[in-house]
Order: C-alpha cells, then structure tokens, then sequence
C-alpha cells in the first residue's frame, strides 16, 4: 500500500496546534522516510494565505539539523495550501478536485486530519464525506479532544460521525497513548512473569496515576475554564492509563481485541462518588516570581466567581474479581510543583512479619514523562556487618539503559498509525461513552452545586488535604525512601 499516493490534509491549517505540533510532525516523519513515498500534504483554513506563510509560521517549530536543508525543501514542495471555508460544500468540491489531481494509478488513500475548534466539526465532517472521500482507496479521519463534554453531547458526537463514517476510519486522538511508557504497560504486564501473578487484589493495596503541570492557564483560561481540569486531563488521559493498568489480558495484540478488554473493565466501574472526589483551584503565592503571583481567578479570561477546579484527585472502584477493593487514584492539577506524569503500583504489606515493621511496601513505579523509566522500590539487607533493612530499587531508567535510543514523539507515533492503519492506540466510541458514564454524574453534581474548590498555592504540591484522602485509600507514604541518582563510572 505503501507505493500508492496518499494525501494528508489538515484542516484548521492556520492554528496553533497544526503550526506547533502537526506540521513539525509530518516533517519529522517525511525527512526520516516514515510515510509512503508519494504522500501530497495539503492545509486548508479560511485564512487566505501562501504555502510560503504557512512554512513561514512554522518555522520556528520544525528542528532541521544541519545536513537536512534539502530535505526540508523537498518537504514543503510536497506541501499545498488551500483556503476555504467550513461550510460551503461547493470549497470542499475544489478541494477535491486539487487532492484528486496528485491521485495518480488504481489505488489512494487519504487522511483528514481535524485541527479545527469544535463548533465547526459537524460541518467539517458532513463537507468531507460528501465531496471529498476517496474513490479508489481509504479515506481516515484524525479527530482531537474534546469529545464532548458530558455523556449527551459526546454520544451525539459519536452519532454524528457513525452516520457518516465506519469505527474503522475514525482515529480519536488522546496522545497519551502514544508515549513509550504508556504503551509499554501490556508489555511489563502481560510479558513478566513476575508481575502477572502478582497483578491483583491479592498483592496489590492501591494505585496512584498522576499527572501534574508547573504552570497555569497564564492568561488564556477561557477555553480552560470551560472545561475543568477533570475534562481536560483526567477523564481521558488518565482514564485511559487506569484501563491499560487494570484490563485483563486481551485475546490478542490485535487493536480491537485490546480495546475489548479496556472497555470491559471501564464497564465494572460504577459513577464517580462525590465524597471519592477532591477538588482544587491554585492561588498566587505572594513570594513567587511572575505568574506564580496569580491565581486561577486572576486570570482576566476567566470569571471571578469559576469554581472550575484546576485540581483534582479522585478515587475508581473497579468491582470485578481482579480489583475489588482496590483503589484507583487519579489525580492531577496544574501550577504544581513539577512536571510529572506516573503511575505508583502500591503493593500491600508483607503479612507474617518478622522486621519489626520495618518493611517498607513494594511500590513499581512507572515514570511516564519526564524521563521514561520503571523502578520497582524493594526491600534489601543493608550492606555490611549489620541485619537491617534498607530500601532500595531495581531500577530500569531508559536515558541510561538506552542511549543511544531517541524515544519518539507521541503525536509521531500516532499519525504514523493512521497511514498503516493501526487502531491500537486510538480511542473506540463504546470507551468514550463509557469514560464519560463515570465522569458525567459527579461532574453535574460539583457544577449544579457550585462546588468550590479547595485552594492551593502555585508550585505547591497541590491542597495538603489531598495527602490525607490519598492516605485514606491505603496509599502509604513514609518519606523515608532516598534514591541515589548513579553516577557514571
Ligand atoms: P485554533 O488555533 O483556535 O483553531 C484552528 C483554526 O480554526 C484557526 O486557525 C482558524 O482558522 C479556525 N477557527 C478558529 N476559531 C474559529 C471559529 N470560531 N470558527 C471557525 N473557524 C475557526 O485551535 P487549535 O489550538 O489549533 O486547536 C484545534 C483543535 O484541536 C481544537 O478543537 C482544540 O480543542 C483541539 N486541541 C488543541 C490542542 C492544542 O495544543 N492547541 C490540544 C488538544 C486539542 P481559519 O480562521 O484560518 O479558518
Ligand atoms: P518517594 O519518596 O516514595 O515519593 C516522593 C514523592 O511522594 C514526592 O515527589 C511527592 O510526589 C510524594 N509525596 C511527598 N510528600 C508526600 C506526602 N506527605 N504524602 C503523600 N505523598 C507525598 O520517592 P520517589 O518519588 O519514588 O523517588 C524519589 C526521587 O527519586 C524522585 O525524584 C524520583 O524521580 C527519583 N528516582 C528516580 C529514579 C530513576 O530515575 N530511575 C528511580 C528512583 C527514584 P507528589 O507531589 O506527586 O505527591
């Protein structure tokens, strides 16, 4: 399939996000030779604008090493652009006929990929499958968040493109599930057989996945505002972790075997309880440089009186024979301390002991960003003369384990997906209803009740109350564990 043309086009060609993050992509792929070699990349917004402004605007997010400057050329010759609006049927038309005319041979394929904010999608969508599908080959469409935002405007969502595409030719972005770490759950899983056993109520006392952000909404919070941290991060990103965490193991690797097993455990979770939920909104710390002197309602973009909390920590009970009783932590929040994505798998305590309690718990840690890596804190003899414990680790960090290795980018991974067809880690419409079934009740509660926040500081580790409530779900942190950074020899 590979040597048939193919046509990327990116509608909403003039934003942000094509601009930050799709152009360079493609780039990345077209100069390391990724995509078939007759791919025709083409923009399409209503700014009317030269290919040369496009490749203008982006410049400064597309790396070129030295030595690629010919490369790069190339690229942008393979690039056109063409402006015309969302609506009119009869621009769509002319955007077919310029795509038809690179569709040389039996055989192409094209990718829309959907840049553009959700209030024209619907238009978008009905414009593309009525005058611009391929006859003579697929045609995939790549949609971004949000999918809605609660569980009836994301099932009419999901009506909408049934009605004028198959499961098989919707790709819905949530770009977690193309970093290394994510993907390699089923592989520390469902490949060690030290782990599989152990992967259950029986051994296991909790699970914590985090994601956090050093920075605020820093002036542009209207669109954030909306929307709520619980939207933003955790109903997709880190629901989607829990799934591949939690799931059974799937028939086989195959996309739609894997995307079974995520929606059958999502289906033993019951709605979010509001007493299972912690939320937050950041204040300025008065001692902070900058931004850190504001807070969330300081933001002129957002209302003074929002209760859109920009925290949250939340607990999943999963109410099938694997994990009852088990916690599932979420939790995440922006203006925090630190950047960090994780997932701490919190193995109970050692029954019978003998130490004195000094055991410490089992914890595998899964370090999704920054710096991929898996340590798994156990319990040692200290070395020398002496009996006592020390906590260490085993410790697998992929910047030492694997230099010379580049971990490729998310977004790379999965536009690559779409032209050979893989919807491995691409979200299925049945998980997206069911991640909103969860979410949808307590969001309405903390939004009908106007719920306020609990407020922490910027750069602080978010509300102290979060520590307890975590606690509370058998989380237990000692403070005592020391890592020792390796140094190179
Ligand atoms: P954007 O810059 O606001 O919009 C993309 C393009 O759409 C604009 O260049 C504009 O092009 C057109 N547009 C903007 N507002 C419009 C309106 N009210 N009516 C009709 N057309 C309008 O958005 P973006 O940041 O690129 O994001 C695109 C989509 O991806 C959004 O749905 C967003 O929610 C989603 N998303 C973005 C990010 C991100 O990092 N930026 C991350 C995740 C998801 P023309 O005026 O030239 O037509
Ligand atoms: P830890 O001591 O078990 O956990 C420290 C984390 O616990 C803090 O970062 C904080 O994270 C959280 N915490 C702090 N106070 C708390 C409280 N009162 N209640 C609940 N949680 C609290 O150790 P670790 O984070 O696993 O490792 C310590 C450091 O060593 C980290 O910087 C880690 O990256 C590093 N390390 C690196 C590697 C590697 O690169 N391979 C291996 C091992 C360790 P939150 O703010 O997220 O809650």
């Amino acid at each position: 399939d590979f040597e048939y043309p193919h046509t990327f086009i990116l509608l909403g060609a003039s934003g942000d996000l094509a601009r930050k993050k799709i152009y360079p992509t493609i780039w990345y792929l077209y100069r390391d030779n990724l995509l078939p070699r007759h791919t025709k990349f083409v923009g399409y917004a209503r700014t009317k604008q030269t290919i040369s402004e496009v490749k203008e605007k982006c410049k400064k997010y597309l790396k070129v090493r030295p030595g690629e400057e010919e490369k790069l050329k190339e690229f942008w010759e393979a690039n056109e652009y063409f402006a015309g609006s969302y609506d009119k049927r009869v621009d769509y038309e002319m955007l077919n006929q310029l795509i038809s005319k690179f569709e040389k041979g039996p055989v192409a394929n094209r990718i829309f990929y959907l840049a553009v904010p959700p209030t024209v999608f619907g238009d978008v969508t009905v414009n593309i499958r009525n005058a611009c599908v391929s006859i003579k080959g697929f045609t995939r469409v790549i949609i971004e968040k949000p999918f809605g935002r609660d569980d009836d405007s994301s099932q009419k969502l999901s009506n909408h493109l049934a009605g004028l595409f198959k499961e098989e030719q919707i790709y819905r972005i949530d770009h977690y599930l193309g970093k290394e770490m994510v993907q390699n759950l089923m592989t520390i899983r469902f490949a060690n057989q030290i782990f599989s056993p152990s992967w259950n109520r029986e051994n296991i006392a909790s699970v914590l996945i985090s994601f956090k952000e050093p920075f605020g909404t820093e002036g542009r919070g209207g669109y954030f505002d909306d929307f709520g941290i619980i939207r933003d991060v955790m109903q997709n990103h880190l629901l989607q972790i829990l799934s591949l965490v939690a799931m059974e193991k799937p028939v086989t690797l195959n996309p739609n075997d894997i995307r079974d097993e995520k929606v059958k455990v999502l289906r033993h979770i019951s709605p979010i309880q509001l007493n299972d939920i912690l939320v937050g909104q950041y204040v300025g710390n008065p001692e902070g440089k900058g931004e850190e002197k504001l807070g969330y309602l300081e933001d002129p973009t957002v209302p003074k009186d929002s209760v859109t909390p920009t925290y949250a920590l939340a607990a999943l009970h999963i109410n099938n024979a694997r994990w009852q009783g088990v916690p599932f932590v979420l939790r995440c929040g922006k203006a925090l301390n630190e950047r960090k994505a994780e997932v701490r798998i919190q193995y109970k305590d050692v029954p019978g002991d003998i130490f004195n309690g000094h055991a410490k718990r089992n914890e595998l840690v899964i370090r999704v960003q920054p710096g991929e890596a898996l340590y798994l804190k156990m319990m040692s003899k200290s070395p020398g003369m002496k009996f006592d414990l020390v906590e260490t680790e085993l410790d697998l960090t992929y910047s030492m384990r694997y230099k010379e290795t580049d971990v490729p980018d998310a977004y790379e991974r999965l536009i690559l997906d779409v032209f050979t067809g893989t919807q491995m880690h691409f979200v299925r419409s049945d998980e997206l209803e069911e991640a909103w079934r969860i979410f949808t009740p307590v969001l309405k509660e903390l939004e009908g009740k106007r719920i306020k926040p609990v407020p922490y500081v910027y750069g602080s580790r978010g509300p102290p109350a979060a520590d307890s409530k975590l606690a509370s779900y058998d989380f237990k942190y000692s403070g005592s564990y020391k890592w020792q950074k390796p140094t190179l020899s």
